[in-house]
């Protein structure tokens, strides 16, 4: 089969995924989470490295099938759903697209711009996407979520509801940051029903499988290359893609961009879902991270494909 827009031919993408995978099996760097109890119990071992094509072609190596919980992934997910409903200049009024320059569950962040979110990656942000949500309640607002969300990974997503409980007994922080923007005037939500609807988008059971294809979604204009179902307009797709680029990876956003080259997201799970747009997306999980709260392994195989594929956006042809 010819290759997929600049994609080199499957054997030689197939060669490299394992290459990645057996270059750093080895790498035993970094911490598991564990400011949510359950995160500190997964297998550090655990590695898998997925990538999907725009045609729809998958490549793995390793752990790609095994399941943790997507936590901040399911903000460029939910962020493209939020879009779609509300429009390019409603998100940007109501969320904003710039990086805080803070950790993810920054409170001092609400407070630099009269408790405007700035970014829609990490925590304060994302609750006030979530309740963007389309959906007259809370209950209903989740089903649009687990439901669009796997419409982008082309399987029914469920919830894993150990970690989510975990999470929701742990979750003060995420209740300050909705109660902080409540104050401010930017919620029109319950803001601990929408903490709710947040913690359980965050609980949903995904694969470094899945991840590859939901960003393949984002990254062929919108459209599942597994199920060929059109989830969201190109316009959008484009629009999420701009938005990971400025903070997809927390703090660290710039200096990934300047390594890597292409629009991502972690989450502290230990999963990161890189996009190449045009051509298709990586999906890896490794639960050691670091401080930042990045997948080590993680962020080491994505600089090597990204090298090695050629995919860094800003390289010249
Ligand atoms: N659910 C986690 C939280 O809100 C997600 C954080 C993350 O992955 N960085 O703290």
């Amino acid at each position: 089969r010819a290759s997929t827009g600049n994609l080199p031919f499957d054997s030689e993408v197939d060669a490299l995924i394992l290459k990645a995978y057996h270059r750093y099996l080895d790498l035993n760097d970094g911490q598991l989470a564990d400011y949510i109890p359950i995160l500190a119990q997964a297998d550090p071992a655990l590695f898998g490295l997925a990538l999907t094509d725009i045609a729809g072609t998958q490549y793995r190596a390793g752990d790609t099938g095994a399941s943790f919980s997507i936590q901040s992934i399911s903000k460029a997910f939910v962020f493209a759903l939020v879009c779609e409903e509300i429009g390019h200049s409603a998100v940007h009024d109501r969320v904003g697209v710039n990086n805080t320059g803070l950790p993810f569950n920054s409170v001092m962040a609400v407070e630099l711009n009269d408790g405007h979110p700035m970014n829609p990656m990490v925590n304060a942000g994302a609750i006030a996407t979530t309740a963007l949500m389309p959906g007259a309640t809370d209950v209903e607002q989740w089903e649009a979520i687990r439901l669009g969300l796997s419409r982008f990974a082309g399987r029914p997503l469920e919830l894993d509801g150990d970690v989510y409980r975990s999470e929701m007994a742990a979750n003060q922080r995420n209740k300050a940051i909705a109660r902080l923007l409540e104050s401010y005037g930017r919620l029109t939500t319950d803001p601990l029903e929408t903490v709710d609807v947040y913690t359980r988008q965050c609980a949903l059971s995904v694969t470094a499988n899945d991840l590859a294809t939901m960003g393949a979604t984002l990254a062929g204009g919108g459209v599942n290359p597994i199920t060929g179902e059109r989830v969201v307009s190109a316009e959008v797709a484009r629009d999420t893609l701009a938005a990971l680029a400025a903070a997809g990876m927390y703090e660290r956003s710039g200096e990934w961009l300047f390594e890597i080259g292409l629009p991502a997201k972690s989450g502290v799970s230990g999963g990161i879902v890189a996009v190449s747009p045009g051509k298709g997306a990586i999906g890896v999980y490794s639960p050691l991270l670091d401080p930042a709260g990045n997948s080590v392994r993680g962020q080491r195989a994505c600089g090597y494909l990204s090298r090695s594929l050629g995919l860094n956006l800003f390289a010249s042809p």
